[in-house]
């Protein structure tokens, strides 16, 4: 695999800015080079461009090498900074199999890059030959969500092996991997240059308002995107709050603990409800459910409880669907009260 064949021409040529920080590196008194207030607020310096002692922290939690890491102002920023390394606009083309993250598509969208949609057959599998038909030779980038929002399902380790065959980028979003049953692709980072695997802090970590997400993939990939990306994409209190929730992992595993435990019990009762048809099963922090009423009457019903969820109905092979995430026991139990009472 030549990733310099798939990475846009102008980037593969770019001279990338090189700040303040960049320049200078060593340990100085007296920091006049980069128009920064001397006055101590405790962030009046520009924090780290390439966060070395998060990703430090991260290399060493995930066991993977510093160099295989790119960190973004949440995950959202690192889709974004995907097209622009590797889709020439109005050229190339992206792989999208809904029903699936909005944002892959949006974010194509502001990119100019052509979608071509694969959707999922019954049962929320991915069609795989429909895939392998849809790669053509302006194909860059297939867009993977495993656990899948908003259905829960995870891809088959099988079935990322196969996609990592076709010559393009295969993006494998694991957002809710924390809360999967079996690992997913890093394990599968050193045998495949074309395998990027993007987690998140938002989730699991119970950091959504920090705005952190990290890409592990091939060092040319990661140094490719870390050219383009803002110098300081990430800020000094993000930093900050990842290297300490890194420190604290013990409580992460047990809010990991928590949410799967609930998982299990609140799709139990669920199922007994008249006004649910269908819980399909999930590795996430959340249910794909289907009602055996219109989803958009029980969705304003629940609002009007206090209750908001995400109604997916007009999503493909999601009709009368809403995406329910798993809250506290308590909130677990208001939501099955109001269901029970909804007709
Ligand atoms: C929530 C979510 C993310 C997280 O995005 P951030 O920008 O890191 O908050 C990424 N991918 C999927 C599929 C998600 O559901």
């Amino acid at each position: 695999m030549d990733i310099k064949k798939l990475a846009r021409p102008n980037v593969l040529a770019l001279e990338p800015y090189s700040s303040a920080r960049d320049e200078f590196q060593g340990e100085a008194n007296i920091c006049l080079d980069a128009n920064e207030s001397p006055f101590n607020t405790g962030l009046n310096r520009y924090p780290d461009p390439y966060q070395k002692e998060l990703k430090k922290a991260i290399a060493t939690m995930q066991n993977v090498p510093m160099e295989r890491i790119i960190l973004g102002n949440g995950s959202d920023e690192l889709i974004d900074l995907l097209f622009r390394a590797f889709c020439v606009p109005g050229i190339h083309n992206c792989i999208i199999c809904p029903p699936t993250y909005g944002m892959y598509a949006v974010s194509a969208g502001i990119n100019d890059v052509p979608i071509q949609w694969v959707p999922q057959l019954d049962g929320f599998a991915l069609d795989m030959n429909g895939i392998r038909n849809a790669v053509n030779q302006d194909t860059r980038i297939i867009f993977l969500c495993s656990p899948n929002n908003p259905t829960g399902k995870r891809v088959p380790n099988e079935q990322i092996k196969e996609l990592l065959t076709l010559p393009v980028l295969v993006v494998v979003d694991e957002a809710y991997i924390d809360f999967a049953n079996e690992l997913g692709g890093m394990a599968m980072l050193e045998a495949h240059r074309n395998l990027l695997v993007m987690q998140t802090f938002s989730k699991a970590w119970g950091l959504a308002a920090v705005r952190l997400g990290a890409a592990y993939g091939d060092e040319e990939v990661i140094s490719l995107l870390t050219k383009i990306k803002p110098p300081y994409n990430v800020n000094e209190l993000t930093q900050q709050v990842a290297l300490r929730a890194i420190a604290n992992k013990d409580q992460y595993l047990s809010w990991v603990a928590a949410i799967t435990g609930q998982r299990d019990v609140l799709k139990n009762i669920l199922e007994t409800l008249p006004v649910v048809d269908e819980v399909f099963e999930s590795e996430a922090n959340f249910f794909l459910v289907r009602m055996t009423h219109d989803a958009g009457r029980v969705y304003h019903y629940l609002q009007q409880k206090g209750i908001v969820v995400r109604n997916r109905s007009t999503q493909h092979l999601c009709d009368n669907c809403l995406r329910i995430t798993i809250g506290t026991m308590e909130e677990n139990l208001e939501l099955v009260e109001a269901l029970r009472q909804f007709n």
